[in-house]
Protein backbone atom coordinates (compact mmCIF):
# COMPACT_ATOMS: atom_id res chain seq x y z
CA UNK A 1 0.00 0.00 0.00
CA UNK A 2 1.22 3.31 -0.80
CA UNK A 3 1.67 5.81 2.17
CA UNK A 4 1.51 9.59 1.23
CA UNK A 5 2.49 11.90 3.43
CA UNK A 6 -1.01 13.21 4.22
CA UNK A 7 -1.71 9.41 5.18
CA UNK A 8 0.97 9.34 7.55
CA UNK A 9 0.30 12.48 9.83
CA UNK A 10 -3.02 11.66 10.18
CA UNK A 11 -1.89 8.26 11.18
CA UNK A 12 0.25 9.59 13.67
CA UNK A 13 -2.55 12.18 14.60
CA UNK A 14 -4.87 9.35 15.42
CA UNK A 15 -2.59 7.43 17.32
CA UNK A 16 -1.59 10.00 19.88
CA UNK A 17 -5.23 11.57 20.15
CA UNK A 18 -6.81 7.80 20.34
CA UNK A 19 -4.93 7.14 23.09
CA UNK A 20 -5.61 9.92 25.30
CA UNK A 21 -9.42 9.88 24.04
CA UNK A 22 -10.19 6.22 24.10
CA UNK A 23 -11.26 6.69 27.29
CA UNK A 24 -9.07 3.54 28.39
CA UNK A 25 -8.19 5.45 31.59
CA UNK A 26 -5.94 2.08 32.65
CA UNK A 27 -3.93 2.78 29.41
CA UNK A 28 -2.72 5.99 30.62
CA UNK A 29 -2.79 5.49 34.17
CA UNK A 30 0.61 5.05 36.21
CA UNK A 31 1.17 2.35 39.55
CA UNK A 32 -1.12 3.55 42.03
CA UNK A 33 1.11 4.12 45.15
CA UNK A 34 0.82 1.82 48.07
CA UNK A 35 0.48 2.13 52.17
CA UNK A 36 3.82 1.93 53.72
CA UNK A 37 3.53 -1.32 56.02
CA UNK A 38 3.94 1.36 59.08
CA UNK A 39 2.24 4.56 58.39
CA UNK A 40 0.31 5.77 61.02
CA UNK A 41 -3.01 7.66 61.06
CA UNK A 42 -6.21 8.16 62.77
CA UNK A 43 -9.80 6.49 63.32
CA UNK A 44 -12.22 8.88 64.06
CA UNK A 45 -15.33 7.76 64.92
CA UNK A 46 -18.20 10.12 64.56
CA UNK A 47 -20.90 8.23 66.96
CA UNK A 48 -17.96 8.65 69.71
CA UNK A 49 -17.89 12.20 69.43
CA UNK A 50 -19.66 14.59 71.73
CA UNK A 51 -18.53 18.05 70.02
CA UNK A 52 -16.31 19.22 72.88
CA UNK A 53 -13.95 20.76 70.60
CA UNK A 54 -11.12 20.04 72.90
CA UNK A 55 -9.12 18.63 70.25
CA UNK A 56 -9.44 22.29 67.68
CA UNK A 57 -8.15 24.28 70.97
CA UNK A 58 -5.29 21.49 71.76
CA UNK A 59 -4.63 21.55 67.87
CA UNK A 60 -4.53 25.44 67.63
CA UNK A 61 -1.83 25.01 70.72
CA UNK A 62 0.40 22.46 69.84
CA UNK A 63 0.64 24.35 66.20
CA UNK A 64 0.90 27.96 67.25
CA UNK A 65 -2.47 29.47 65.25
CA UNK A 66 -4.11 31.79 66.42
CA UNK A 67 -8.08 32.63 66.92
CA UNK A 68 -10.26 33.22 65.20
CA UNK A 69 -13.78 34.71 65.25
CA UNK A 70 -16.31 33.92 62.38
CA UNK A 71 -19.92 34.28 64.47
CA UNK A 72 -21.88 37.50 64.04
CA UNK A 73 -19.74 38.19 67.83
CA UNK A 74 -16.40 38.14 68.95
CA UNK A 75 -17.15 37.58 72.38
CA UNK A 76 -16.49 34.18 71.90
CA UNK A 77 -12.39 33.48 71.93
CA UNK A 78 -12.38 31.05 68.90
CA UNK A 79 -15.06 30.42 66.75
CA UNK A 80 -14.32 28.99 63.59
CA UNK A 81 -17.08 27.20 61.33
CA UNK A 82 -14.15 25.77 58.61
CA UNK A 83 -10.86 25.50 57.85
CA UNK A 84 -9.07 28.43 56.91
CA UNK A 85 -5.30 29.91 57.33
CA UNK A 86 -5.99 29.84 60.88
CA UNK A 87 -7.73 26.95 61.47
CA UNK A 88 -6.21 23.56 60.42
CA UNK A 89 -8.87 21.12 62.69
CA UNK A 90 -12.46 22.03 62.91
CA UNK A 91 -15.59 20.21 64.26
CA UNK A 92 -18.61 20.35 62.03
CA UNK A 93 -22.36 19.40 62.13
CA UNK A 94 -24.70 17.61 60.22
CA UNK A 95 -28.21 18.40 60.90
CA UNK A 96 -31.68 17.27 59.12
CA UNK A 97 -32.56 20.21 57.67
CA UNK A 98 -36.01 19.66 57.89
CA UNK A 99 -36.59 19.44 60.78
CA UNK A 100 -37.63 23.04 62.20
CA UNK A 101 -35.50 25.20 64.62
CA UNK A 102 -38.16 24.84 66.85
CA UNK A 103 -38.04 20.87 67.21
CA UNK A 104 -33.86 20.92 67.50
CA UNK A 105 -34.05 19.50 70.72
CA UNK A 106 -35.57 16.97 68.95
CA UNK A 107 -32.94 15.70 66.47
CA UNK A 108 -31.25 12.59 67.32
CA UNK A 109 -27.43 11.78 67.06
CA UNK A 110 -26.05 9.93 64.50
CA UNK A 111 -29.20 9.53 62.47
CA UNK A 112 -29.87 10.62 59.24
CA UNK A 113 -33.31 11.66 59.26
CA UNK A 114 -34.67 13.52 62.36
CA UNK A 115 -30.89 13.78 63.57
CA UNK A 116 -27.48 15.07 63.58
CA UNK A 117 -24.01 13.95 63.77
CA UNK A 118 -20.40 15.46 64.36
CA UNK A 119 -17.75 16.12 61.74
CA UNK A 120 -13.74 16.22 62.15
CA UNK A 121 -12.27 17.80 59.19
CA UNK A 122 -8.82 18.22 58.47
CA UNK A 123 -6.23 16.52 55.79
CA UNK A 124 -6.35 12.58 55.25
CA UNK A 125 -3.00 12.15 54.63
CA UNK A 126 -3.77 10.26 51.43
CA UNK A 127 -2.02 7.72 50.12
CA UNK A 128 -1.83 8.83 46.71
CA UNK A 129 -1.90 12.55 47.41
CA UNK A 130 -3.16 15.17 44.75
CA UNK A 131 -1.33 18.07 46.47
CA UNK A 132 1.96 16.42 46.29
CA UNK A 133 1.99 15.54 42.81
CA UNK A 134 0.45 18.92 42.01
CA UNK A 135 3.20 20.59 43.90
CA UNK A 136 6.17 21.90 41.39
CA UNK A 137 8.36 22.50 43.90
CA UNK A 138 8.64 19.49 46.14
CA UNK A 139 6.89 22.03 49.01
CA UNK A 140 4.43 19.17 49.82
CA UNK A 141 5.54 15.92 50.49
CA UNK A 142 5.05 11.88 52.25
CA UNK A 143 7.18 10.88 54.51
CA UNK A 144 7.61 7.24 52.66
CA UNK A 145 7.91 5.65 56.37
CA UNK A 146 5.06 7.21 58.39
CA UNK A 147 3.32 8.43 55.29
CA UNK A 148 2.65 11.86 57.00
CA UNK A 149 1.78 14.30 54.08
CA UNK A 150 3.63 17.30 55.47
CA UNK A 151 3.92 21.00 54.10
CA UNK A 152 7.30 22.92 54.10
CA UNK A 153 6.93 26.88 54.18
CA UNK A 154 10.30 26.95 52.87
CA UNK A 155 10.54 25.70 50.05
CA UNK A 156 6.57 26.70 49.36
CA UNK A 157 5.98 29.41 46.14
CA UNK A 158 2.85 30.38 47.04
CA UNK A 159 1.17 28.78 44.08
CA UNK A 160 -2.01 27.21 45.30
CA UNK A 161 -1.59 24.15 42.93
CA UNK A 162 -1.97 22.42 46.05
CA UNK A 163 -5.57 24.33 47.67
CA UNK A 164 -6.80 23.37 43.67
CA UNK A 165 -5.66 19.80 43.70
CA UNK A 166 -7.02 19.07 46.86
CA UNK A 167 -9.75 16.23 46.20
CA UNK A 168 -10.81 17.37 50.12
CA UNK A 169 -10.54 21.34 50.19
CA UNK A 170 -8.02 21.08 52.78
CA UNK A 171 -4.92 23.52 52.37
CA UNK A 172 -5.88 26.84 52.63
CA UNK A 173 -3.69 30.23 52.11
CA UNK A 174 -3.22 32.86 54.04
CA UNK A 175 -5.13 35.76 52.44
CA UNK A 176 -4.75 37.66 55.04
CA UNK A 177 -1.47 38.05 55.72
CA UNK A 178 1.42 40.17 53.56
CA UNK A 179 3.47 37.31 53.36
CA UNK A 180 1.08 34.32 53.07
CA UNK A 181 1.56 30.91 53.52
CA UNK A 182 -0.16 27.50 52.85
CA UNK A 183 -1.84 25.93 56.48
CA UNK A 184 -2.99 22.03 57.01
CA UNK A 185 -3.08 19.65 59.42
CA UNK A 186 0.67 18.34 59.08
CA UNK A 187 -0.13 15.31 61.92
CA UNK A 188 1.67 17.17 64.62
CA UNK A 189 4.56 15.53 63.13
CA UNK A 190 6.77 17.22 65.47
CA UNK A 191 5.13 16.10 68.65
CA UNK A 192 5.21 12.37 66.88
CA UNK A 193 8.68 13.03 66.16
CA UNK A 194 9.29 13.22 70.16
CA UNK A 195 7.47 10.01 71.11
CA UNK A 196 3.91 11.96 71.66
CA UNK A 197 0.53 11.85 70.50
CA UNK A 198 -1.08 14.03 67.64
CA UNK A 199 -2.40 17.12 69.82
CA UNK A 200 -5.85 16.13 69.13
CA UNK A 201 -5.97 12.72 70.03
CA UNK A 202 -3.86 13.07 73.19
CA UNK A 203 -6.68 15.06 74.44
CA UNK A 204 -9.97 13.53 73.07
CA UNK A 205 -12.05 12.38 76.14
CA UNK A 206 -14.49 9.75 74.32
CA UNK A 207 -12.01 8.03 71.81
CA UNK A 208 -13.32 9.48 69.29
CA UNK A 209 -9.94 10.59 68.01
CA UNK A 210 -8.13 7.49 67.94
CA UNK A 211 -4.26 7.45 66.81
CA UNK A 212 -2.51 4.13 65.77
CA UNK A 213 -1.11 2.21 62.49
CA UNK A 214 -3.48 2.48 59.75
CA UNK A 215 -3.59 -0.87 59.30
CA UNK A 216 -4.49 -1.22 63.30
CA UNK A 217 -7.29 1.07 62.53
CA UNK A 218 -8.78 -0.52 59.92
CA UNK A 219 -8.80 -3.41 61.86
CA UNK A 220 -10.15 -1.70 65.24
CA UNK A 221 -12.76 0.03 62.81
CA UNK A 222 -13.93 -3.71 61.37
CA UNK A 223 -14.10 -5.25 64.66
CA UNK A 224 -17.13 -2.29 65.99
CA UNK A 225 -19.06 -3.21 62.31
CA UNK A 226 -18.37 -6.72 63.29
CA UNK A 227 -20.65 -6.46 66.21
CA UNK A 228 -24.08 -6.09 67.00
CA UNK A 229 -25.56 -2.62 67.62
CA UNK A 230 -26.42 -2.55 71.37
CA UNK A 231 -23.73 -4.81 71.88
CA UNK A 232 -21.19 -3.19 75.04
CA UNK A 233 -17.76 -3.00 73.72
CA UNK A 234 -14.18 -1.27 74.87
CA UNK A 235 -13.21 1.68 72.79
CA UNK A 236 -9.61 2.77 72.97
CA UNK A 237 -8.34 6.65 73.61
CA UNK A 238 -5.43 7.95 72.94
CA UNK A 239 -3.70 5.66 71.02
CA UNK A 240 -4.49 2.48 70.04
CA UNK A 241 -2.80 -0.19 71.50
CA UNK A 242 -1.58 2.58 74.14
CA UNK A 243 -2.20 2.10 78.23
CA UNK A 244 -4.61 4.91 78.55
CA UNK A 245 -7.98 3.67 79.96
CA UNK A 246 -10.73 2.37 77.76
CA UNK A 247 -14.15 3.01 78.20
CA UNK A 248 -17.57 1.02 78.12
CA UNK A 249 -19.97 2.03 75.55
CA UNK A 250 -22.76 0.34 72.98
CA UNK A 251 -22.10 0.08 69.77
CA UNK A 252 -24.35 2.55 67.53
CA UNK A 253 -26.30 1.73 63.97
CA UNK A 254 -23.27 2.65 61.94
CA UNK A 255 -22.83 2.95 58.26
CA UNK A 256 -21.33 -0.21 57.21
CA UNK A 257 -18.76 1.03 55.41
CA UNK A 258 -14.99 2.65 56.15
CA UNK A 259 -14.55 5.94 54.47
CA UNK A 260 -11.43 6.35 53.31
CA UNK A 261 -10.29 2.45 52.78
CA UNK A 262 -10.48 2.81 49.11
CA UNK A 263 -11.71 6.50 48.52
CA UNK A 264 -9.33 8.06 46.25
CA UNK A 265 -6.62 5.36 46.38
CA UNK A 266 -7.40 5.59 50.43
CA UNK A 267 -6.61 7.72 52.71
CA UNK A 268 -4.64 7.52 56.54
CA UNK A 269 -7.35 8.91 58.28
CA UNK A 270 -10.54 6.89 58.27
CA UNK A 271 -13.91 7.87 59.55
CA UNK A 272 -17.01 5.39 60.72
CA UNK A 273 -20.38 7.17 61.38
CA UNK A 274 -23.82 6.93 61.81
CA UNK A 275 -25.17 9.20 59.29
CA UNK A 276 -24.38 9.18 54.93
CA UNK A 277 -20.44 10.38 54.18
CA UNK A 278 -21.42 12.91 51.90
CA UNK A 279 -23.81 14.66 54.41
CA UNK A 280 -20.47 14.89 57.10
CA UNK A 281 -19.04 16.43 53.48
CA UNK A 282 -17.02 13.87 52.40
CA UNK A 283 -16.77 13.34 48.72
CA UNK A 284 -18.61 9.78 48.28
CA UNK A 285 -18.56 9.48 44.27
CA UNK A 286 -15.36 9.07 43.24
CA UNK A 287 -13.24 6.75 41.86
CA UNK A 288 -11.20 4.04 44.41
CA UNK A 289 -7.50 5.32 42.51
CA UNK A 290 -5.58 8.80 43.35
CA UNK A 291 -6.34 11.17 40.19
CA UNK A 292 -2.41 11.91 40.26
CA UNK A 293 -2.47 8.10 38.64
CA UNK A 294 -4.22 9.96 35.75
CA UNK A 295 -2.50 13.21 35.79
CA UNK A 296 0.72 11.78 36.16
CA UNK A 297 0.11 8.48 33.91
CA UNK A 298 -0.80 11.45 31.23
CA UNK A 299 1.89 13.45 31.87
CA UNK A 300 4.79 10.48 31.32
CA UNK A 301 3.02 9.57 28.59
CA UNK A 302 3.42 13.08 27.40
CA UNK A 303 7.14 12.94 28.05
CA UNK A 304 7.57 10.08 26.11
CA UNK A 305 5.71 11.23 23.37
CA UNK A 306 7.98 14.03 22.89
CA UNK A 307 10.06 11.69 20.95
CA UNK A 308 7.18 12.01 18.59
CA UNK A 309 8.17 14.67 16.70
CA UNK A 310 11.90 13.03 15.72
CA UNK A 311 9.84 10.03 14.68
CA UNK A 312 7.53 12.44 12.58
CA UNK A 313 10.45 13.91 10.76
CA UNK A 314 12.01 10.33 10.35
CA UNK A 315 9.28 8.87 8.94
CA UNK A 316 8.22 12.12 6.64
CA UNK A 317 11.54 11.90 5.12
CA UNK A 318 11.60 8.05 4.71
CA UNK A 319 7.79 8.82 2.57
CA UNK A 320 9.78 12.13 0.50
CA UNK A 321 12.60 9.85 -0.04
CA UNK A 322 10.87 6.77 -1.22
CA UNK A 323 7.84 9.06 -3.27
CA UNK A 324 11.08 10.62 -4.92
CA UNK A 325 12.62 7.62 -5.80
CA UNK A 326 9.86 5.85 -7.16
CA UNK A 327 9.08 9.21 -9.61
CA UNK A 328 12.58 8.82 -10.44
CA UNK A 329 12.19 5.33 -11.73
CA UNK A 330 9.08 6.27 -13.32
CA UNK A 331 10.66 9.08 -14.90
CA UNK A 332 13.39 6.86 -16.11
CA UNK A 333 11.16 4.11 -17.52
CA UNK A 334 8.88 6.69 -19.38
CA UNK A 335 12.62 8.24 -21.06
CA UNK A 336 13.71 4.62 -22.01
CA UNK A 337 10.29 3.89 -23.25
CA UNK A 338 10.25 7.27 -25.25
CA UNK A 339 13.73 6.47 -26.85
CA UNK A 340 13.03 3.23 -27.71
CA UNK A 341 10.22 4.46 -29.46
CA UNK A 342 12.27 6.60 -31.30
CA UNK A 343 14.62 4.43 -32.13
CA UNK A 344 11.64 1.98 -34.02
CA UNK A 345 10.36 5.29 -35.58
S1 LIG B 1 -6.32 15.64 51.97
FE1 LIG B 1 -5.61 17.12 50.46
S2 LIG B 1 -3.92 18.17 51.49
FE2 LIG B 1 -4.29 16.27 52.63
S3 LIG B 1 -2.89 14.75 51.69
FE3 LIG B 1 -4.87 14.56 50.64
S4 LIG B 1 -4.62 15.89 48.83
FE4 LIG B 1 -3.03 16.49 50.28
S1 LIG C 1 -2.98 15.89 64.15
FE1 LIG C 1 -2.26 17.79 65.10
S2 LIG C 1 -2.34 19.27 63.42
FE2 LIG C 1 -3.64 17.53 62.79
S3 LIG C 1 -5.69 18.03 63.48
FE3 LIG C 1 -4.76 16.84 65.11
S4 LIG C 1 -3.88 18.38 66.47
FE4 LIG C 1 -4.29 19.40 64.54
S1 LIG D 1 -12.06 16.13 71.32
FE1 LIG D 1 -12.95 14.21 70.59
S2 LIG D 1 -15.05 14.26 71.32
FE2 LIG D 1 -14.30 16.35 71.49
S3 LIG D 1 -14.89 17.30 69.54
FE3 LIG D 1 -12.82 16.52 69.25
S4 LIG D 1 -13.11 14.48 68.36
FE4 LIG D 1 -15.09 15.09 69.26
Amino acid sequence: MALNRRDFLKLSAAGVGGALCTGNAQAVQREPKKLPPDAVGMLYDSTLCIGCKACMSACKAANGMPPEQTGETDLMWDTPLELSGKTINVIKVYRDETVPASAQETLVKDQEQNGYAFMKRHCLHCVDPSCVSACPVSAMTKDPLTGIVEHHANRCIGCRYCVYSCPFGVPKYEYNEAFGQIQKCQFCAHLQAKGELPACCDVCPTGATLFGKVRDLQAEAERRLGKQPGETYVFPRGKLGGDRPPHEARIPEYRKEIYGDKELGGTQILYMAGVPFDKLGLPTNVPNYGYPTLSEGIQHMLYKWMIAPAVLLGGLAYVVRRNTKQQHEAEGQSGSDTSSEGEES
